[in-house]
C-alpha cells in the first residue's frame, strides 16, 4: 500500500472516469482476479452466486449477520458481492426481490467469456433453480447440472414407490443410501435422470414412539401407540398399511400395495382370527364396510379418518354409505389428535394478556384478559432457526360410546353434537379446546398455533 487517501478523494477522481470505462475496468479485473483458479475443477453454485444480488437469503432484510457462523467477513462480503454485481452485470431492484431467471444471462455471459476448459464441472442449485427453461439452457451449452427437486405431488409418489421393497438402495457412505432413476414431471419436455438420497433405515436412529414426525405418518402415530400398548404375547395383532412405516416387534404388518388388494387382504386376514386390526385409513365406502364387517364379528379394529371433530366420525361414516346403526353399535370410542406448534423457548415474548378483539375471534372470557400468556418472536432467533417456534406436541379429545349411548345413537335420539356436548360437559375426559388452552395458559404455545389447529371461534359451554 502507497498512501491513504480520503473517500472524498476517491469520487472526485472517480467523477472524470466515465462509468461504462469503469464498469470494463472492474469487470476484467475481478474476472482476473480468480483466472488462476479457473484452471482447476470447481461447481459452480448458483445459489450463493444469484441469491445475495437480491437479498433473498435468510436474514437478509434485517441485515447481513456476520457472526453467523461459516459467514466470512461482512468487508469482504460486501466487496464480494459489490463486484459481482458488477461482473455479472445484473439489474440491482429495491426490496428483497428475487428472481433466479434474472441473473441467469449475466452468470451465462460471464461463462461465455471463458475458455471452455475453465468452466466449472457442473452447476448446482437449490429447486428455484430446477425449472425446465434453466435445465434446457444448461444442456444447450453441454453443462452439467445438479438441481434440488421441489416435493410435487409426482415427486412424492416416486419416493413413496421407491422407499417400498424391491427398489436396490445404494450405499453411499455416513449412513446415507442413494437410488438412480428418471422422472418426468409435468411442465418437462422429456425424462430426466433422478437421484432419490435417505438415510440408511438399517443404521438411521430408532425414532421415539410419540414423537411428532414429519408428513403422512403423523395421522397415525395415535393408532401406533395405541397399539404399542395393546400389544402383548397372547393377543394376535394384523395391520394393513401403505406404506408399513413404524414396525412394531410381534406385531404382522402388511403392507398394501394398492386398493385393489384391499378386500382381499381383509379376507386372508381374517381366516388368521386377529384379536385386533389396524387400518391405515378408512376413505371409501368399501374400507369403511369391511372396517365395520370386522368390528361386528368381535374383532378390535382401529382405524383413522379424516374429520375436523372427533363426534363427526359417525357422520362421515354415513356420508360413505354406511347405515348409522350399524356404525353406533360396533363403535366404542373416537379419538381426535391435532399437533401444536411449541415456542421457541429461547426467544418466546411475554405477552400482558388476551386482546379484546382476540378475545372476541376466539371465545374467551375475559379472565384471559390479564392472563400472561406468550407469543413466538416474530424473526425467532437462532435456535429455532428464525421461526420462533420449536417442535410440536399432541393434543387429544376422546368421546368414549357406552351401550346407552350407542343406543341412543341408533335409534337417532342423541346427535353426534349433542354427545360431543355430553362429554364437554362431564369434563373428565380431554377434549381439543381445552387442551389447546391449557397449553396457552402454560405458556408452551400463543393463540396463532392453538387457533390454527382447533376452530377456537365456539365455547363448550
Ligand atoms: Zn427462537
Amino acid at each position: 500500500m502507497n498512501g491513504v487517501v480520503s473517500e472524498d478523494a476517491v469520487r472526485l477522481a472517480m467523477v472524470r472516469i466515465p462509468q461504462s470505462a469503469g464498469l470494463d475496468w472492474i469487470s476484467t479485473q475481478v474476472l482476473g482476479s480468480i483466472s488462476p483458479a479457473l484452471g482447476l475443477p470447481w461447481i459452480l453454485d448458483i445459489d450463493v452466486t444469484v441469491k445475495p444480488l437480491y437479498g433473498h437469503q435468510q436474514g437478509a432484510e434485517i441485515g447481513y449477520n456476520p457472526q453467523k457462523p461459516g459467514r466470512p467477513s461482512h468487508v469482504y462480503h460486501s466487496y464480494f458481492v459489490a463486484n459481482l454485481r458488477i461482473s455479472l452485470g445484473v439489474e440491482i431492484r429495491p426490496g428483497n426481490e428475487h428472481a433466479a431467471a434474472k441473473g441467469l444471462p449475466g452468470l451465462w455471459q460471464t461463462l461465455e467469456k471463458l475458455p471452455r476448459h475453465q468452466w466449472p464441472t457442473f452447476t448446482r442449485g437449490d429447486c428455484g433453480y430446477g425449472s425446465e427453461i434453466t435445465m434446457l439452457e444448461h444442456e444447450q451449452r453441454g453443462l452439467p447440472y445438479l438441481f434440488k427437486l421441489r416435493h410435487t405431488a409426482k415427486v412424492k409418489e416416486l419416493v413413496n414407490r421407491m422407499m417400498r421393497q424391491g427398489a436396490l438402495w445404494q450405499d453411499c457412505g455416513d449412513g446415507w443410501q442413494a437410488l438412480e432413476t428418471t422422472l418426468r414431471l409435468s411442465g418437462w419436455t422429456r425424462d430426466r435422470r433422478v437421484i432419490l438420497v435417505r438415510e440408511n433405515p438399517a443404521k438411521a436412529p430408532v425414532r421415539q414412539a410419540g414423537k411428532p414426525r414429519r408428513g403422512k405418518d403423523r395421522q397415525k402415530l395415535l393408532p401406533n401407540a395405541i397399539l404399542r400398548e395393546l400389544n402383548r404375547p397372547d393377543v394376535n395383532i394384523l395391520t394393513l398399511e401403505n406404506p408399513v412405516e413404524d414396525e412394531v416387534p410381534g406385531i404382522t404388518h402388511c403392507d398394501l400395495k394398492s386398493p385393489k388388494e384391499f378386500k382381499p387382504m381383509i379376507a386372508s386376514f381374517m381366516r388368521s382370527d386377529p384379536d385386533i386390526i389396524l387400518m391405515g385409513e378408512v376413505r371409501d365406502i368399501e374400507s369403511a364396510e369391511l372396517a365395520i364387517e370386522a368390528a361386528v364379528t368381535g374383532h378390535k379394529v382401529l382405524t383413522t379418518i379424516h374429520t375436523a371433530r372427533a363426534s363427526q366420525i359417525i357422520e362421515r361414516f354415513e356420508q360413505l354409505g354406511l347405515e348409522r346403526w350399524k356404525i353406533a353399535q360396533t363403535l366404542k370410542a373416537t379419538c381426535a389428535q391435532r399437533l401444536v406448534k411449541l415456542l421457541c423457548p429461547y426467544c418466546k415474548e411475554p405477552s400482558n394478556g388476551i386482546e379484546e378483539f382476540d378475545r372476541k375471534t376466539f371465545s374467551l372470557d375475559d379472565s384471559w384478559a390479564d392472563v400472561p400468556v406468550f407469543t413466538a418472536k416474530s424473526g425467532g432467533c437462532q435456535e429455532c432457526r428464525n421461526t420462533g417456534y420449536s417442535g410440536r406436541t399432541a393434543i387429544l379429545e376422546i368421546i368414549p360410546i357406552s351401550p346407552k349411548i350407542s343406543d341412543l345413537l341408533a335409534k337417532g335420539e342423541m346427535t353426534p353434537y349433542e354427545l360431543e356436548m355430553k362429554v364437554a360437559e362431564e369434563g373428565v375426559l380431554p377434549n381439543l379446546r381445552r387442551s389447546g388452552l391449557r397449553l396457552l395458559r402454560d405458556g408452551k404455545t400463543d393463540l396463532v398455533a392453538v387457533s390454527k389447529v382447533i376452530d377456537m371461534t365456539y365455547t363448550d359451554d
